[in-house]
Formats: C-alpha cells, structure tokens, sequence
C-alpha cells in the first residue's frame, strides 16, 4: 500500500520520490509507504491552499458545514475499513477502535458543522450609544495542523473540522506512524464537496514535512498536538513569526483515591483509565495517590485486576490490550520500568515486554501492564511523561498532601479525584493544577467544553467555541449611531 500526499485536490507523491516504510506494531512488519515530504511539498500545498482561500473563507457557512458533515457520512459509510486500519496501523484493539477512534472522528466532523451554525461574535451598544462596536470573527487563512500517532484520525478531526468550519485552508500533517486514516479520509475530500486546495494532507517525518510547516511564513497558524519537547521546539521556532498557536501537550494526570469513595467505581475506573489504549491517551492516569487508611486495600485490589489483562492480537475483537505504537516507543517505556527497579521500586505486576499473543504478532511490541510503588514523588518515573501501561501509586494522609502531591509536576492536563464528600470533591478540583477535573469519572467528554492543559501540558484551548476562536481572527469593527 502506498499512501499519497493530497495537495491541490491531486493525490500525489513526494516531490524528491523518497518514501518511509510505515510498521504494523502489533507483528512488526512493514505494511505500507508514506510520502517522505519536505519543504517542496509543503511549499506546494501553500500555494494551492492560498489559491484555494478567496472563494472558501467567502462560501455560505451552511455549505461548508454541509462538506464536513457529508465527510462524517463517508466515515460512517468506510468505518469497519477505517476500523480495522486504526488498529493495524496502531496497535490498539479493534474494539477500541470501533467504540472510540473511529465514531468520535465522524462525530468531530459533525460536530463543527454545528458549531459554525451557532457560532456568533460580540457587540457593545451600551443605552445612549454614539458608536456601536461589533466583533468580525474572520477565517485566519492557511492554518497548519499537526496531529500525535496515539488517537490518529480522532485527534487529527478534532482539528480540521473546526480550522474548516471557520473558513480557513488546512495543511495537516499526521503523525507518520499512524498516517493510514488520515490518507483515507484525504481520498474522500473532494466526494464531500471540499473544493482543491482547501484541505491539503502532507505526510512525513516532523522534523522534516513538520518542521517546515510550522516555519512556512504564509501558514498563519499552528494547531499542535503531541509532546512537551515538541512544543517548545515549535514555539521557539515561531516566535519570531507572532503565528497563532494551540499547543496540547503531554501529561502526567494523578488520580486522587480518597478512603471514602465508591471503592469498586474507583478501582474500576482506574484500571481504565490508566491502561486504556496501552495508556497511549495523554489523559490517561499515571500517578494513582491513595490514602493511608485504604491504601493496601486499594493497591491489591487495583494489582488483581490489572493482573487479568493480558495484550494480545487487536486485530481480535476480543483483545481489550494491543501493541505499543512503535518498537522505539515500547524501548522507551520499558527504559522507564528499567529505572524504576533501578531506583528501588517494588513491580506489584508487570515490568517486563509481554509475550507474543500468538504467531502472527511474534515480532509485535506488547508490554504488561506495570504498576511500581515505593518511588519518590520528585523522581523521573514519577515527573516525566512515560505514556505506556506503567503506574505509580503514592500514599497520602491528608487532604492538603493529596493536594500537594497532585500539584508536585511540570504538568497540568487532566486529574481524576475519588470521593463521596461533595465538598471535598469541589474543594479538591478548585486546588488542582489542571485543565481537566474529573470527579468519580474518567474520560467524560462533551465536546463543547474547553479542552487543554495548564503549565507544561498545553497553551490555549480546544473543543467547541474555544476551537472556533482560535481558527478565527477577531476585529472589533466600530461605527457611529448617527
Ligand atoms: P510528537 O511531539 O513526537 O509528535 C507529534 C506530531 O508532531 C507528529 O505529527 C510529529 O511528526 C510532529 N512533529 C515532530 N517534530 C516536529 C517538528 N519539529 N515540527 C513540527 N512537527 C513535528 O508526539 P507523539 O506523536 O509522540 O505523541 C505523543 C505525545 O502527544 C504525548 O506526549 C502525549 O501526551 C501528547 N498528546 C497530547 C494530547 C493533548 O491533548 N494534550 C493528546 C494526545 C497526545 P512525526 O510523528 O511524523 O515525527
């Protein structure tokens, strides 16, 4: 399989011929190639992006949204191809793949086809008012997307459709070791109705096809999912270009466990939310902090599930953990168990690379679900972004050291808090550092809400007007009443 560039409405390929060999993790075998795309191809896809601005920043918004929902029905129509490509591509169960990825993409779309509908900008006419002052919410231009490999065609959705849905024309690169849904959904752009050049899919290495995005001066905004170190990398590279920048980064979410929650809820949830998707979600719980009083209690509860989970093929629907998304990626994570052994960790379970579950996946890229205790709060397992199956668990005995110890990371994306005590539940959230709060839950979304992180994890918000502002540039238009 071959995946093409989609520049001007042409499928087509890198412009110095050079392609990358794109891996199956879960068999380790090479099953597809994508564009090694350069600054040649992104200086072509601008052209035809600025070419393609006048009439598409200008097109009725009802037709636009009509193109992004028609693009929702092809993903409806092609999803058990997209499915089984999600999972081939990265390594995550089918079954994920088909409850979350492959549905929320389609829902991305339909979403901001809503969302430009009801969009609407501010006026200020105070009683009496010699001037009236309105705010022009206009298209940006050419705004570059740029999506991570854990959720591909539901983070890269979670961008276009609004950069779209505002008028603006789109270079979006995915990640190039999940670009397979992305192609896909790039070779039903025009079906949907999006005219050439509009929306441009440039696949490649970051530092190569990515890179030249983010520094091209005509693309007038970057919308940035991935790590921390690439984040800073692209704010440093434009910060002399005063570019637009959403910036969603890594994290490092605790999961406060207070003795008086719903235990089972609590434990149940937990398990998920720390090895759902291999824990490949940057919203995935990494540090659990248990109070002293259940601490035990919670720990060997939390040990016997995560015991029964046991990678294997995610092309079975019956596999509820798949492969890690890269063999430098399970070297990584693996580097990090190592460390923590190291630095005198007790593994209550995992800690090593999982067997292959079967022939098929002999060369695959598995790991055990891992949960170490005894580790120092200021330690690299417990500070730095590991982004696989691996948990610390920490004790805490009051309210204010739960706090602290929440709070005791360069990160800010998501916490989860567990208790019964309303007030404490509201206090709790009100102290912690971090965009997202969630109370006896775990990856609860309404897309209209604001989505984004705080101090290392992220600069600006996404998700529903939040998007749409970001993909817009305000102009306060003012005019006399007489
Ligand atoms: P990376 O930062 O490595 O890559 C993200 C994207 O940026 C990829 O498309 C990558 O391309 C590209 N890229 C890499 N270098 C450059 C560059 N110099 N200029 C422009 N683009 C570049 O992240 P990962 O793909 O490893 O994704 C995992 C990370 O994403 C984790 O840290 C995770 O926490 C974070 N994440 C954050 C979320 C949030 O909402 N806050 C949600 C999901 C993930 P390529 O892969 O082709 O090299």
């Amino acid at each position: 399989m071959q995946l093409m560039n989609l520049i001007g409405g042409e499928l087509t390929g890198p412009v110095d011929g050079l392609w990358i060999e794109n891996i199956e993790p879960a068999t380790g075998q090479v099953f597809s190639q994508i564009p090694r795309s350069n600054q040649a191809d992104v200086e072509r896809a601008v052209q035809a992006a600025q070419s393609a601005f006048p009439a598409w920043s200008s097109t009725p918004l009802e037709e636009r949204a009509a193109c992004l929902r028609r693009w929702g029905q092809l993903i409806a129509q092609h999803s058990e191809k997209l499915i089984a490509s999600e999972s081939q591509d990265n390594g995550k169960p089918v079954s994920l793949a088909r409850s979350v990825d492959i549905p929320r993409a389609q829902k991305n779309l339909e979403f901001f086809a809503g969302a430009i509908e009801h969009f609407a900008s501010e006026s200020h006419i105070p009683a009496g008012a010699t001037h009236i002052h309105y705010t022009h919410r206009k298209p940006i231009g050419v705004v570059g997307c740029i999506s991570p490999w854990n959720l591909p065609l539901y983070l890269f959705t979670w961008k276009i459709a609004p950069a779209l849905a505002a008028g603006n024309c789109v270079i979006a690169k995915p990640s190039e070791v999940t670009p397979v849904t992305a192609w896909m959904l790039s070779t039903w752009a025009a079906e949907a109705g999006f005219p050439p050049g509009v929306f441009n899919v440039i696949h490649g290495l970051g530092p190569e096809a990515g890179q030249a995005i983010v520094e091209h001066a005509q693309i007038k905004a970057i919308s940035f999912t991935g790590g921390t170190n690439t984040g800073a990398h692209i704010a440093k590279t434009t910060a002399g270009q005063f570019k637009k920048l959403s910036l969603e980064l890594g994290g490092k979410n605790p999961a406060l466990i207070f003795a008086d929650c719903n235990f089972e809820e609590a434990v149940k949830t937990t398990v998920r939310s720390s090895f759902a998707n291999q824990g490949q979600i940057c919203l995935c719980s990494s540090r659990i902090l248990i109070e002293d009083s259940i601490y035990e209690q919670f720990r060997d509860a939390l040990v016997a599930k995560a015991q029964k989970i046991v990678p294997g093929d995610p092309a079975l629907a019956e596999t509820k953990m798949g492969a890690m998304s890269s063999e430098g990626h399970r070297d990584k994570v693996l580097g990090y168990i190592e460390t923590a052994k190291q630095l005198g960790a007790t593994v209550l379970c995992g800690g090593a690379a999982a067997p292959a579950p079967n022939e098929r996946c002999s060369q695959g890229y598995f790991i055990q679900p891992t949960i170490l205790e005894g580790l120092d709060a200021q330690c690299a397992v417990n500070q730095e972004e590991i982004f696989g199956p691996v948990i610390t668990l920490q004790r805490f005995h009051t309210e204010a050291e739960a706090i602290a110890l929440a709070n005791a990371s360069n990160y800010g994306l998501a916490a989860t808090i567990w208790t019964q005590d309303l007030a404490r539940a509201h206090r709790v959230a009100s102290k912690v550092e971090s965009g997202i709060a969630w109370i006896n839950c775990w990856l609860v979304r309404d897309l209209r809400t604001p989505f984004g992180g705080v101090k290392a994890s992220g600069v600006g918000r996404e998700g529903g007007f939040e998007a749409l502002r970001f993909f817009t540039e305000p102009q306060n238009v003012c005019i006399p009443t007489r």
